[in-house]
């Protein structure tokens, strides 16, 4: 299989709708970035990364950040992680917030943003906040194999500064007693999490041990355990989409996660990880362009979790 050819194809057949969806504006600093941006990245075991369009433009990964938070708070907590969150598709938005109440403030997975929230407290641990973002930065630089891996300072505060939502999520969990850290510092770096900025090529690499049973397939350092990495793509393909996960699986069929800067981020058991970015997003958050792509790609290479081939 020709893989350069694919993602080439892909790219040309797309080319001319970029643009479509609708960019993310409720963070004002998301609503500057080029709407016409449009990449799409391959990475495999070998660690070559195929690579068409935008690709080495660096943009907010948001919500995909959660991932890379989970496997880090599971390495920190283990099992007791999933005493503070479920592992149910939860079916409403990401910034939703009608469960909590009656679910008294548990959330139901760590990919809609209060499970986030609860995991990045978790992942937080006993340290303080700027640490545990300076560890979470070294980590994705280390995964990456790329010291230039940042965070976009000025996105973080964008999002802090009109974050009411996320405020009035991680204070009600507080108020059941479900934070351990102080809800400031727990947001301060969620913020900068959803703040990390990576190029598709970037974040396909520093991926890779999502594909490859938790180490990374270049260099075999383990990123995370067998099982939990089993575990956390069993939950990409579930609810890394929130409201549009069944859709998700029955157009494309490999465990991804989206995210508001319109980056989604696949990872196919055994043998890929694929990062695409196109600002413009559907109803449910998703990137427009990039789920497109992705369908595009599992039909022509069958590598969908549901194929045989
Ligand atoms: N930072 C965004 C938020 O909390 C992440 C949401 C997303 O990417 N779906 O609203």
């Amino acid at each position: 299989m020709d893989l350069q050819q694919i993602v080439d194809d892909t790219w040309n057949a797309l080319a001319d709708e970029r643009g479509c969806g609708t960019p993310a504006r409720y963070i004002p600093a998301l609503a500057e970035v080029d709407p016409t941006k449009f990449g799409i990245a391959v990475a495999t075991r070998s660690g070559e990364v195929h690579c068409a369009g935008d690709t080495d433009e660096p943009f907010s990964i948001q919500s995909i950040s959660k991932v890379f938070v989970l496997a880090q708070a599971l390495e920190r907590e283990g099992l007791a992680l999933w005493d503070a969150v479920g592992r149910e598709p939860s079916g409403n938005a990401f910034n939703s917030i009608v469960q909590l109440e009656r679910e008294k403030g548990i959330p139901r997975n760590p990919f809609i943003n209060s499970g986030a929230i609860v995991t990045t407290d978790r992942f937080i641990g006993d340290r303080g906040p700027d640490e545990a973002v300076a560890d979470l930065l070294a980590k994705l630089q280390n995964m990456g194999r790329d010291d230039d891996i940042g965070i976009d300072e000025r996105v973080a505060r964008s999002e802090s500064e009109t974050g009411a939502r996320n405020r009035s999520l991680a204070y009600f969990m507080a108020d059941f007693g479900r934070l351990l850290n102080p809800v400031e510092d727990v947001l301060s770096v969620y913020f900068r999490q959803c703040a990390l900025a990576l190029t598709c090529r970037q974040l396909a690499d520093a991926a890779l041990f999502l594909a490859f049973d938790g180490c990374d397939p270049v260099t075999r350092e383990r990123m995370c355990s067998r099982e939990r990495t089993r575990r956390i793509n069993a939950l990409m393909l579930l609810c890394g989409h929130y409201d549009n996960s069944g859709e998700f699986a029955f157009d494309v069929g490999f465990p991804g996660k989206s995210g508001v800067g319109g980056g989604i981020l696949a990872s196919i058991p055994g043998r890929a990880t694929i990062a695409v970015w196109s600002p413009g997003l559907n109803r449910w958050g998703t990137s427009l362009l990039g789920a497109r792509a992705l369908a595009q790609i599992a039909d022509r290479t069958g590598w969908s979790v549901f194929s045989g081939r």
